[in-house]
């Protein structure tokens, strides 16, 4: 039986909408209406189906069985609410009407998709249909016709899967990553849960791109996306904006001990070579992290936050992570100021080169100085190198201010004494130009420095992208009789096989090695030795740097390193103090400094807040370690009080007076803090802005945590408060 002659067998019906269609239209009789919606069934582009007055499917198009292989006596009789589900009752989502509710109430039902799964098929059908009345309005069941819409949707939802991913990587793009973060954060505001968002960015990735050509640069890509998304699994959504940064949600995590150990592992996941094409491709990262709500609430203020701490971790020198800070503005403002000033200072006489002696370990004698730019600036003061080499890096101003300084070292060193080398510092991006070579020959032959007399310091990033024209470059260096050191050795991008392949003379421990290395535990004297061993199998030379103290001194001598170099026995000097110094005899330098190095306890001067049963004071932070600090403000604290120590940005920190003295007390945090990725320390956890603890909430209620000025007026004080400054000293320091 045919659709058709199933709806006509009852004369006179009519649905709630007037009379039903059996009437005929512009010549266009009944029968050839039948046989157009009978061809139009048996197209299969669409079916029809019909339910008796208990809403019992009553009649399906035969069309349907012979697609699906389904036997009518299966279906038909069967509740229709039975057979089809909507999406929503598919995914148990109750806040919609199920389809038995529907139809009970006899609604219109207008093009509905609807799972329907029989006889181990899992389609998806668009349903439309009518409640049908007789002449005296008694309902008859539904008629309607259906579609299979399984492949469309299909369709549909891999479009749209394209239009969320990108095509290189297969992560998630911009504009999917976007509506995730304002998903997440709208729904977790009211529930009060947090979300880190993490922005990487590759380090000189467009070197390698420039080098090898794109298709090799979008290997790497697949590569770098595939590596951060094993190492992030499913702790997070990680996706590709564009170009060559990253980005990743964390949802749910607050621990920034966590994060910092996450972007420490994908830093140096990320940083392992590449074998792309037969080369081994390496290149570094920088990340910068924001933790929503305490760094901002909005999506565009978590995404700034990250982009300014990522920007930091630029700007200190690469390879880094950073959380963001509320300081981190005005970092970005005072880069913007040092990239403008920049431009134009070889104009100016404000860049001088001073020089700091690297001293023999055997014979103490001076064997070269180390050539370091210093920018003494009108208005901003001495501005370090490690600050503006980075930005004249980004601003394409690294040649020019590389070659000036080149020039004028070799005048300088013409001055000293003939066996006194001098170091100076290379870009890797200098070293990179192709006329480097040609530059050095012609600054040796216009100054008439002896070649043997230069050393060229560079860093391990000119091995990023490690090519065949680094090699040559290597050597043609070496050909003008030039000195080659491998500079801060065992930081970044370290791998050993440099040195397999590179003719460095000498190998310069970085300084972070000889940090805190007399400290009992401490594994980087091991470390110097192994350095040493190596540079002696290859017979280079080897310098220890920033050597301050005289344990550590005679630390790094007893590792076997053949120079030294640090405040021990001097800081960098002026050409005036050098030419000075030679006039008066031979150079020399004496070891002077503390006999040990102090843990790393830091000196500070903050000021911060101490909440104590609901009142608040201030006082001065001194000497920060991890585990704890002095703080100096508050008069007679006996031993054992506890305090709430408000660090400022919601970072508080519940401690004990350990010590106590006048108005000094050495206190002991309760949870140690963590590195944020450069020198300073934070807390892992911090007050949310949205809830805060009960110990701060009294403090908050005037203005913000920091630096509060009203305490709650209901409880008596129990401590005075001490006015200091920062030239006081606390237990006698
Ligand atoms: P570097 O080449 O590793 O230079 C050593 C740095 O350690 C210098 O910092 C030096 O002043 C510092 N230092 C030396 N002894 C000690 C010590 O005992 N304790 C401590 N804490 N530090 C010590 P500086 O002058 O601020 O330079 C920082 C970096 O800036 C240099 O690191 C180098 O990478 C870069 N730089 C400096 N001058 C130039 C330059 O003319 N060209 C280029 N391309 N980079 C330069
Ligand atoms: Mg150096
Ligand atoms: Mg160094």
């Amino acid at each position: 039986m045919s659709f058709i002659r199933l709806l006509s067998r009852g004369t006179g019906f009519a649905d709630r909408d007037g009379p039903g269609f059996a009437v005929s239209r512009r010549g266009f009789d009944d029968r050839r209406r039948l046989e157009l919606l009978d061809s139009y069934e048996a197209s299969g582009q669409g079916w029809f189906w019909a339910t008796d007055a208990e809403n019992r499917l009553s009649y399906l198009s035969d069309t349907v069985y012979r697609r699906y292989g389904w036997a009518e006596h299966d279906l038909i009789g069967q509740p229709f609410g039975s057979l089809f589900a909507t999406e929503a009752e598919a995914a148990e989502d109750r806040s919609q009407r199920p389809l038995a509710f529907l139809l009970g109430a006899r609604n219109t039902i207008n093009p509905l998709p609807v799972n329907v799964s029989h006889d181990g098929k899992v389609l998806l059908w668009e349903i439309a249909g009518k409640a049908l009345f007789d002449a005296h309005g008694e309902f008859q069941g539904y008629r309607g016709s259906a579609r299979d819409i399984t492949e469309s949707r299909d369709r549909e939802r891999n479009t749209e899967r394209l239009a969320q991913h990108d095509d290189l990587t297969g992560l998630a793009n911009r504009r999917r990553m976007d509506m995730s973060l304002a998903n997440i954060l709208a729904s977790y505001r009211s529930s009060r849960r947090s979300c880190a968002y993490a922005m990487l960015d590759l380090d000189r990735f467009k070197q390698v791109n420039d080098t090898y050509g794109h298709p090799v640069g979008d290997e790497l890509l697949k590569q770098v996306a595939a590596r951060i998304t094993k190492i992030v699994g499913n702790r997070g959504e990680v996706g590709r904006p564009g170009g060559d940064e990253f980005n990743i949600i964390l949802p749910d995590v607050d621990d920034r001990g966590v994060l910092g150990e996450l972007s420490q592992r994908l830093i140096q996941m990320i940083s392992q070579p590449y074998p792309i094409n037969g080369s081994r491709l390496v290149i570094g990262v920088s990340i910068g992290v924001a933790i929503a709500p305490y760094d901002g609430m909005e999506p565009d203020a978590v995404v700034k936050a990250a982009d300014l701490a990522l920007y930091a971790a630029k700007g200190e020198g690469r390879g880094q992570y950073r959380f963001y800070s509320s300081e981190m503005k005005e970092g970005a403002k005072r880069r913007r100021q040092i990239e403008e000033d920049l431009r134009g200072v070889l104009d100016t006489n404000q860049l001088a080169m001073h020089y700091q002696p690297i001293v023999s370990a055997g014979t103490r004698e001076v064997a070269c100085f180390e050539a370091l730019m210093r920018w003494d600036h009108p208005e901003r003061g001495t501005i370090s190198p490690a600050e503006f080499i980075p930005v004249a890096e980004d601003i394409d101003m690294i040649k020019p201010l590389g070659e000036w300084a080149l020039a004028q070292v070799c005048r300088d060193a013409c001055g000293w004494p003939d066996e006194i080398g001098v170091a100076v510092n290379i870009s890797a991006l200098q070293f990179e130009c192709d006329d480097f070579p040609t530059r050095v020959e012609e600054v040796l032959f216009d100054t008439g420095l002896k070649p043997s007399r230069l050393e060229l310091e560079i860093t391990e990033s000119v091995f990023l992208g490690g090519s065949e024209r680094t090699q040559r470059k290597f050597e043609d260096i070496k050909k003008l009789g030039v000195r080659l050191a491998l500079d801060d050795f065992g930081t970044g991008y370290s791998s050993l096989s440099y040195l397999r392949t590179a003719p460095f003379d000498k190998i310069k421990i970085d300084q972070s090695f000889v940090r805190g290395c007399t400290e009992p535990g401490n594994n980087n004297p091991a470390i110097m030795s192994a350095i040493v061993n190596l540079a002696q199998a290859l017979e280079m030379q080897t310098v220890a740097e920033g050597v301050e103290s005289k344990d550590e001194l005679e630390l790094v001598i007893a590792r076997g390193a053949s120079h030294i170099q640090g405040y021990i026995f001097s800081a960098p000097l002026s050409q005036a103090d050098i030419l000075e110094r030679s006039a008066n005899g031979p150079l020399a330098f004496e070891a002077r400094g503390p006999a040990r190095y102090r843990a790393s306890r830091r000196s500070v001067f903050r000021r911060i807040g101490v909440i104590h049963e609901d009142c608040r004071y201030h006082a001065v932070m001194r000497n920060l370690s991890k585990t704890g600090a002095l703080i100096e403000g508050l008069a007679n604290v006996p031993l054992g009080t506890k305090f709430v120590l408000d660090l400022g940005g919601g970072q508080l920190v519940i401690a004990t007076v350990q010590r106590t003295k006048g108005a000094a007390q050495g206190v002991e945090f309760e949870i140690p803090l963590i590195s944020d990725g450069s020198d300073r320390l934070c807390t892992r956890h911090r007050a949310s802005p949205l809830e805060m603890p009960p110990e701060a909430r009294t403090a908050a209620e005037g203005r913000d945590l920091a630096g509060g000025e009203r305490s709650s007026p209901a409880k008596e004080r129990r401590f005075a408060e001490v006015e200091i400054d920062a030239s006081c000293a606390p237990f006698g320091a």
